[in-house]
Order: C-alpha cells, then structure tokens, then sequence
C-alpha cells in the first residue's frame, strides 16, 4: 500500500511541510498567504522605448 505524500514548499521561506487541507492558504511557518508564488521584485518602472 502506498500513500501519496504532498509535500509543499513556501516559496517564501523554503519551509516544507505536509498539507492536512487540501486547501492551504497560508505557510504554517512564515503565514505568508503567497507562500505559493514567486517573490516579485518590483523595481522602478522601466522605459520601454
Ligand atoms: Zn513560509
């Protein structure tokens, strides 16, 4: 008998852990609610010519 792990990964902290809800909102660790998308890095805006 094999189980399926899911295991998640903040992309905030590099915190894994194993989802008890299907769904996760927030990283149980750093409670980012983006735990699940890539930092974005705003920086001034550029001109595009
Ligand atoms: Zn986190």
């Amino acid at each position: 008998m094999e189980i399926a792990v899911v295991q998640l990964r903040c992309k905030r902290c590099n915190h894994m852990w194993h989802p008890r809800k299907s769904e996760v909102r927030i990283c149980p660790k750093c409670k980012s609610p983006y735990w699940d998308k890539e930092k974005k890095y705003v920086y001034g805006r550029k001109r595009i010519r």
